[in-house]
């Protein structure tokens, strides 16, 4: 990974070329009761099915399993990392009904009470109130740092763990490798975030990219994933189930592509002028839903998806001959 990161910086410094990624705003919906099982919270240690890293067939749903007026059962969430997208899934999630506990490395209280969100500046604490989920939304580069850190003995030990990180294969071994047996994984990817949103008004028609990593087949723990992809569903995302590698090769396609471009049009300081067309309306939207997110979310889609130097080097391929076509008319 060091050496890859290593060549993928030389690669940067080099290069003069471009890329771009979406991401969205929420709507508040009301809030419905129902209790998921509590016995949720007595899910005792279960026999697992292995892990399944081959899944290649994609499935998308078609969105009609779940209605926003259909009943939902009330999960336990705990949110780890309660910074721009942490919060941005809480406010959906606590319109839903759903109990949340947050715990991030800065001080976010008065965001959390804004919220409706317990916020609890000690991850010890946090885990004593034995959640349902762990809602992993840290930034890629802290992940690890976040999992080793975990006091997993706090926890049940059903617990399921959910990620959002925007690169999959990276976050699917992580963990794997830190998380006791006993605990669920499910990874996803939100392909949308605050500033998609925005334009999108709301999650509907949005993707919401998932690998059942290791689901135990215990009837319960079936139905806590269920519950939690619900949430998604329920504000009419579109469900596409896939690997984790699967993602991440179109993703380095799709999702660093636009990053990659944003950020070079965002360099640009583009303005808007009277006379816009809706191309270049276009291109100033993809400067501002690229340019609002971190640069480390950036850096972390670079080094931690292994075929974005791939990406990087097509850009700059296409980019150049591009100019070759144009002086050689001179
Ligand atoms: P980010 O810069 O990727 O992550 C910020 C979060 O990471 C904050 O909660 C921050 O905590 C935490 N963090 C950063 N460094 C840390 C460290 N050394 N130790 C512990 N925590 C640390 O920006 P983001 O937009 O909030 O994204 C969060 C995650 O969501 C990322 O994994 C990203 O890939 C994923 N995601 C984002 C979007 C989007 O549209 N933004 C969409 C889909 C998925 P503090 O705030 O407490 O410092």
């Amino acid at each position: 990974m060091i050496s890859q990161s290593h060549s993928h910086h030389l690669l940067l410094t080099q290069s003069s070329s471009f890329s771009f990624v979406f991401l969205p705003k929420l709507i508040t919906k009301p809030t419905h009761s129902l209790s998921f099982n509590s016995q949720s919270s007595m899910f005792p240690s279960l026999s697992l099915r292995p892990p399944n890293p081959t899944t290649t067939a994609v499935s998308v749903s078609d969105n009609n399993r779940l209605l926003s007026s259909d009943p939902v059962p009330p999960l336990r969430i705990a949110i780890i990392g309660f910074g721009n997208y942490g919060q941005f899934l809480a406010e959906t999630l606590i319109s839903q009904g759903h109990i949340l506990f947050a715990h991030s490395r800065s001080d976010h209280s008065s965001a959390a009470r804004r919220l409706g969100v317990s916020y609890l500046p000690d991850l010890h604490d946090l885990c004593e109130r034995h959640p349902d989920v762990v809602l992993l939304c840290t930034s890629i580069l802290s992940i690890e740092n976040v999992l080793k850190t975990l006091p997993f003995q706090r926890l049940r030990r059903s617990t399921l763990f959910v990620d959002v990180l925007s690169v999959k294969e990276f976050a699917k071994t992580l963990l794997l490798q830190y998380l006791p047996e006993d605990f669920d994984i499910l990874c996803t990817h939100p392909m949308f975030g605050p500033q998609s949103v925005n334009s999108n008004h709301g999650w509907g028609g949005l993707r919401f990219v998932y690998d059942k990593v290791r689901i135990g087949e215990d009837e319960l723990r079936v139905s806590r994933c269920e519950s939690f992809l619900g949430i998604f569903e329920r504000e009419g995302c579109k469900m596409v189930e896939m690997s984790c590698a699967d993602h991440d090769k179109f993703a380095a396609e799709s999702q660093f592509i636009t990053h990659t471009l944003g950020r070079v049009l965002g360099m640009l300081s583009l303005q808007s002028t009277p006379i816009n067309t809706k191309g270049y309306e276009a291109l100033l939207d993809l400067t501002e839903n690229t340019c609002g997110d971190s640069f480390d979310l950036y850096y972390g889609l670079f080094v931690y998806n292994n075929n974005s130097l791939e990406m990087l080097e097509r850009i700059d391929l296409a980019f150049e001959a591009l100019r070759k076509e144009l002086f050689s008319r001179l």
